[in-house]
Parts: C-alpha cells; sequence; structure tokens
C-alpha cells in the first residue's frame, strides 16, 4: 500500500479493534487504483459520529448531520464520515436529510461515478458493488445506477462528470452521456458556487481540451452563466485551450480577453468570485493588453504581482503558441527598478520640499506617476538626487 494509506492505516485499525467497520473511499481508492497522486483521504465507517468523536482523541465535529467527523491522527486530517443514504434532494441543495446505514454497499450506492464507488479496507481488499474497477480499467466514466435519476438528484453531478474527463482522460458510457445532454438545464437551479469549484478543477485539468469539447458537444455550455448568453465563447475555447490553466484567475482572464464584451467585473460577478480572484484576473488582462502593445516591456512586467507571473506565461503561451519563458519573466521581473510606487525614493514629502510655494493637490500624483514611468523605462535612476533633477526639468517644461 502506498505511503499516505499506511499513515491512515491505523485510524481504520482503531476503529476495527474497537467492533466497527471501516474502509477507504473516494477519490483516495481510485487515485491509488490509477496510481495517481492522491488528494484528501477519506474513510468510511458504520461507527456514528459520537463514537468516532469518543474513541480518537482529536476531532472536529465538520458536519455532524451529514455523519462527517473530522480526526486528526499524526498531524494529518481524515474526514471520517458513517455509512449513509442521501434523503430526498429538495430544491437541488445537499439533501434534506441523511439516513445511517449499516453496510458499506448501500453507502457506495449514493456516491456518483463507479470508479467513486470502490471501498478498500485495512488490506487492500476492494468492496466494488458497481464494477469501478473494471470502468478504471476501461477509463469509462459511469453513474452509479440509472444516470438520469442521479443527475435529477443533484445536477452537480454532471459538473463533476465533466471535471473527472478533464482531469483523466476517460470518455463517457453512452448512457451517462445522454441523461448529461437530457438533464442539463437542470444545472442553472444549482448555486453557482458550486459549479464555480467544478469549473476550477476542470480547467487545471490534464484533458482540459476533451472536457471542454465534451460540454460543447452536450451543449452544457448553454446553462453555464456568461458562456449561455454568447454561444461562439465555448467554440473560442476549445480553439485556445489546448492546455490546462495554472489557476482559475488566469482561466477567467482568458474568457475575458476572449470575448471581451464580458468584463472581468462581469465574470467575476455572475460567477460569484471571490475580490481576490478578480484583481489577479484584472492584473493578468492589464498586462496582456500591455504586452499585445509594447512588447515585454519593464511597464507591463511592473503590473504584475510575482506570484502571478506562471500564469501570465502560461496565458501567452495559451493564447499565442509562443513562449514568453516564465524564467526570463522570472528575473526581468526581479531586475526591475522598483517594484511598487512604495520604492520610489521619493514621497509626497520631499515634493512639498522642492516646491515649496505649491500646495499639495493632484500634481503631487501626477509627478510621482510620470517618475513611476520613467524610472521603469530607465530614462532616471531611482536616487533621490538624480529624480530630484529630473522633476524639476519636467516641471519647468510643463509650464512653458
Ligand atoms: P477529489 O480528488 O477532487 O477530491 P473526489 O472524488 O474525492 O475527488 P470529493 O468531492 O472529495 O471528490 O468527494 C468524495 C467522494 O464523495 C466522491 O469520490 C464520491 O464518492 C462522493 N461524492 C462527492 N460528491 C458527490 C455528489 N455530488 N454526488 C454523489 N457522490 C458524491
Ligand atoms: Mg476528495
Amino acid at each position: 500500500m502506498s505511503h499516505p494509506f499506511q499513515e491512515a492505516l491505523p485510524v481504520l485499525e482503531k476503529l476495527e479493534k474497537h467492533g466497527y467497520k471501516a474502509y477507504f473511499v473516494g477519490g483516495a481508492v481510485r487515485d491509488y487504483i490509477l496510481d495517481r497522486p492522491l488528494g484528501d483521504i477519506d474513510i468510511a465507517t458504520n461507527a456514528i459520529p459520537e463514537q468516532v468523536m469518543s474513541i480518537f482523541e482529536k476531532t472536529v465535529p465538520i458536519g455532524i448531520e451529514h455523519g462527517t467527523v473530522l480526526v486528526r491522527y499524526q498531524k494529518k486530517s481524515y474526514e471520517v464520515t458513517t455509512f449513509r443514504v442521501d434523503g430526498e434532494y429538495e430544491d437541488f441543495r445537499h439533501p434534506d436529510r441523511v439516513e445511517f446505514v449499516r453496510d458499506i454497499k448501500e453507502d457506495l450506492a449514493r456516491r456518483d461515478f463507479t470508479i467513486n464507488a470502490i471501498a478498500m479496507d485495512k488490506e487492500g481488499n476492494l468492496v466494488d458493488p458497481f464494477g469501478g474497477r473494471k470502468d478504471l480499467e476501461n477509463q469509462v466514466l459511469r453513474t452509479v445506477r440509472n444516470p438520469y435519476d442521479r443527475f435529477q438528484e443533484d445536477p452537480l453531478r454532471i459538473m463533476r462528470a465533466v471535471r473527472f474527463i478533464s482531469q483523466l482522460g476517460f470518455k463517457l458510457n453512452s448512457e451517462t452521456e445522454e441523461a448529461m445532454k437530457h438533464q442539463g438545464p437542470l444545472l442553472e437551479k444549482i448555486a453557482v458556487e458550486r459549479i464555480a469549484a467544478e469549473m476550477e478543477k476542470l480547467l487545471k485539468g490534464t484533458y482540459v481540451h476533451k472536457a471542454l469539447q465534451v460540454i460543447k458537444g452536450n451543449l452544457i455550455h448553454s446553462y453555464l452563466p456568461l458562456f449561455k448568453e454568447e454561444k461562439g465563447l465555448i467554440d473560442a475555447c476549445i480553439k485556445t485551450v489546448r492546455n490546462p490553466v495554472r489557476e482559475l484567475y488566469e482561466g477567467i482572464a482568458l474568457f475575458h480577453i476572449l470575448d471581451n464584451r464580458f468584463s472581468i467585473q462581469n465574470w467575476c460577478k455572475r460567477w460569484k468570485l471571490s475580490n481576490k480572484i478578480k484583481n489577479k484576473s484584472q492584473q493578468l488582462a492589464d498586462t496582456y493588453y500591455c504586452y499585445q502593445k509594447k512588447g515585454l516591456d519593464n511597464t507591463c512586467i511592473y503590473l504584475l504581482d510575482e506570484d502571478v507571473i506562471p500564469s501570465f506565461s502560461n496565458l501567452v503561451k495559451l493564447i499565442e503558441h509562443h513562449d514568453v519563458k516564465e524564467k526570463e519573466l522570472k528575473e526581468r521581473f526581479k531586475q526591475l527598478p522598483i517594484h511598487s510606487l512604495r520604492d520610489l525614493e521619493v514621497d509626497g514629502q520631499m515634493l512639498k520640499q522642492w516646491f515649496p510655494d505649491r500646495k499639495p493637490g493632484p500634481w503631487m500624483k501626477n509627478i510621482l506617476t510620470q517618475l513611476e514611468i520613467n524610472v521603469l523605462k530607465g530614462e532616471v535612476k531611482n536616487h533621490k538626487e538624480s529624480l530630484k533633477e529630473w522633476v524639476l526639468n519636467w516641471s519647468q517644461r510643463e509650464e512653458n
């Protein structure tokens, strides 16, 4: 068994020692069989949350109503969830209530896809009532039980399906695909935040190009904010996005660049994205437009935060199919004479001293902006004396 499972093994053993059944479940089992890096390790057990909490020293009741307790064990966290089936999904939100069940097979039956419905015990034996292992081998994505019902119960599964295609490169089982096409309109009923979380994973997936084609082929874009308003956008994406993005904000910048009728503000509002994402997308787009006009000029590189550099490099590669090498960009960034206005060796106080007759006002900001640009262009050194000389000359010219 691989290392992360080794570390989690004592958690299963402890539950079993207390007389309960316990299994690894969900994405970790799938990724283990596929020999992919594991995400979070989830555990299913027939112990109810109170029992789990009494067995382990450090627990956090993160979702008791759904049967989930977070267990901290040797500095790692595991979500331990009681075997359960879901009640009715009213209003396409979370199930109203869940019901605990005795058998792992019943728990596996509530899961979305066969490849996600495999349990593994501490010896590595699989419980696989829906043929998940075979689907993993054949690289097929198929819902557990009837896809029409499963997409109806929770339409998010449609988005999950395309994001698994993007991550794994699998093909859709034909019934699952038909149901997806049919039930697509239900996507408009669910919270956009849930869709956005899947979209992010989709855009970062190795097979994003394939996933975008599946979206178009099944008209899923017709039910996604903004994509539904400009049908050509999905084609533009398919044409452009041949490789994954590194960050969601990179995707948002790209969508905006591909069709600038939708501003970044617009995207973030409709997809309910954070201000942080909005700011980074805007920064990327501004830098891209600057780059289009002036090439790799210092004044463009200056618009970027250091952590956004890899995304800028990737964005240019996606759109223009040529490289702005990340390493070169980082080097250029490091060599910028200033990285923000605060780095200028002059401030408002000094300006007031140099122009004792002037009242503070917009002229100060104006001068600082001029200095910023000219320092970046290498026209003037970022030393107090040189700056002063430049400012006095400049203002004389302005006055004449
Ligand atoms: P990731 O690697 O992105 O974490 P995952 O498969 O583990 O992928 P999670 O969202 O962490 O996905 O969910 C864990 C498991 O819970 C899934 O593997 C699946 O069995 C089940 N599951 C999650 N969301 C749903 C859903 N909407 N409907 C049915 N089952 C779900
Ligand atoms: Mg997971």
